[in-house]
């Protein structure tokens, strides 16, 4: 019995350290079949595009990447126009916004395959997409003319906070404005200015004080703005008439400071008596333009309107307002009198208009009646400075030059230039200047706009400055035109 017990006892034993030895075999072997078989691992390193810098037409530079991320500006000018990017690098607006696509280039990846195999990890697979750069963008602005017509902006801020001097030999005041100048034969936009402005550089920092501020720092007033043209609008009303017929230059009309009209009266700054129409451009008479636009009638006045590109929309790069012309449809029926109509002939009544628009109405007075299409961006470039892609200029609309029509405005035009004094003549620059003022009624009283070009005869600019709340916008105009002659 004894042996029996013991057999069975060591067949068990046999049988465990067998059943051990198995199990550790099994275990042994799958760490070395797993330590024997390949891993494949992956990896991808996302390789951001370098967004392009933003330059202007010599090559200043306006906007490049700052070491930190984000945007470095060197200058702090032409804001609104550069526009801006919000925290996480996106385009939110401006020329940033508009030529996001070129600018942005394209993000690459790198992508690894590792294989891990008998305790050591190998490289297996790179594949590299290269990020595409960023183009580099040139923006037609000149500079000196931009901060040119910042300096005019500021400046004018501050005289405005001394109080509004309507005195004809005092310096341009205005609690806020805008200032666009342009090259008439390519439409490119040499300044574009809006105030008040704001630090891109403090951007982010300065946010919550920047978009509630009661002056609105962020609108791009030139784009954005809507303001009655005021006299600037005699212009078109000038040469509508005078292209359709209904007065000539011979046509005189006799201004004894007003104008009654069934029981209403309008008015004017003076007495001007018998003038005619490059008089009375010369001199903003009122009377002259109401008997004007009674001759003609409001169809030709609103057609040669949006022919000069008001109440349209203009083909641009940036977002910008139509504004509109006095349509007698938006009146209720039987609202748009005769009292009405020659309120719209000196750009008063529902007219509205961008400071842009007005800048393009005087390039295509000068030019005679070719309007190109605005614009802000010259060329855009690789980092070595080559070429991409060029803009070509392209035109908005051409406007029949009858009757001698252009001629006689500019004409006006030139003459008006008499009424700048001292310092600020435009008789002491090397050649004639056209220009025309305009004080439309604002809702915070009287704006002051001057728009024109230079040289009258050949123009190489146009402009617009638009001062609310303002006075004497004029007596900014030999400023202007000196920056762009440097
Ligand atoms: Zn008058």
């Amino acid at each position: 019995m004894k042996t029996r017990r013991m057999i069975m006892l060591i067949t068990a034993a046999l049988a465990g350290a067998f059943c051990i030895a198995a199990l550790f075999y099994v275990q042994i072997y799958a760490a070395y079949a797993a330590w024997n078989t390949p891993v494949v691992t992956e990896k991808t390193i996302p390789l951001p595009a370098e967004r392009g810098r933003i330059f202007d037409r010599s090559g200043v530079l306006l906007a490049d990447n700052a070491k930190d991320g984000g945007r470095y500006y060197p200058l702090n000018t032409a804001v609104h126009l550069l526009g801006t990017l919000n925290s996480k690098g996106e385009a939110e607006s401006g020329a940033e916004l508009a030529f996001d696509d070129r600018l942005s280039g394209k993000d690459g990846v790198r992508s690894l395959k590792y294989i891990t195999c008998r305790g050591e990890t190998y490289l297996s697979e790179d594949n590299t997409v290269a990020p595409t750069d960023g183009e580099d963008v040139y923006l037609t602005i000149d500079v000196k003319v931009q901060q040119c017509a910042e300096e005019i902006l500021a400046d004018a801020a501050r005289q405005y906070e001394k109080g509004v001097d309507y005195d004809t030999a005092a310096p341009p005041s205005g609690s806020a404005g805008a200032i666009v100048v342009c090259d008439p034969r390519s439409g490119e936009i040499l300044a574009m200015a809006s105030a008040p402005d704001f630090s891109l550089t403090d951007y982010h920092k300065d946010y919550d004080e920047i978009v509630s501020a009661p002056d609105s720092p962020l609108l791009n007033r030139a784009t954005q703005g809507l303001y009655r043209p005021g006299s600037v609008f005699k212009t078109v009303t000038a040469i509508a008439a005078l292209s359709e017929g209904a007065i000539d230059s011979r046509t005189r009309f006799f201004c004894g400071g007003e104008l009654w009209l069934g029981g209403d009266r309008f008015s004017c700054m003076n007495s001007h008596y018998s003038t005619d129409v490059v008089k009375a451009l010369a001199v903003s008479c009122n009377v002259f333009f109401y008997r004007t636009a009674l001759a003609a009638g409001i169809e030709p006045i609103n057609r040669f309107g949006h022919l000069f590109g008001l109440g349209e929309q203009p083909n641009f790069e940036l977002p910008t307002l139509t504004g509109q012309l006095t349509e007698p449809e938006l009146f209720e029926k039987g609202g748009f009198t005769r009292g009405q109509l020659i309120q719209a002939a000196i750009g008063q009544a529902k007219t509205q208009c961008t400071p842009l628009q007005l800048a393009f109405l005087a390039a295509a007075i000068g030019d005679r009646g070719k309007r190109p299409d605005p614009s802000v961006l010259l060329r855009t470039a690789d980092r070595e400075g080559n070429t991409l892609y060029e803009h070509q200029p392209s035109a908005a609309a051409v406007i029949t030059d009858k009757n001698d029509a252009f001629s006689l405005c500019i004409q006006g035009m030139v003459q008006s230039t008499v009424y700048t004094y001292g310092e600020y003549a435009l008789s002491s620059l090397e050649k004639p200047a056209a220009l025309k003022t305009g004080t439309p009624q604002s809702p915070g009283g009287y704006d002051s706009a001057a728009v024109g070009f230079y040289p009258a005869d050949d123009p190489e600019t146009a402009f617009c400055i638009m001062l609310e709340n303002g006075a004497n916008a004029k007596n900014a105009v030999k400023k202007l035109i000196l920056s762009t002659q440097q």
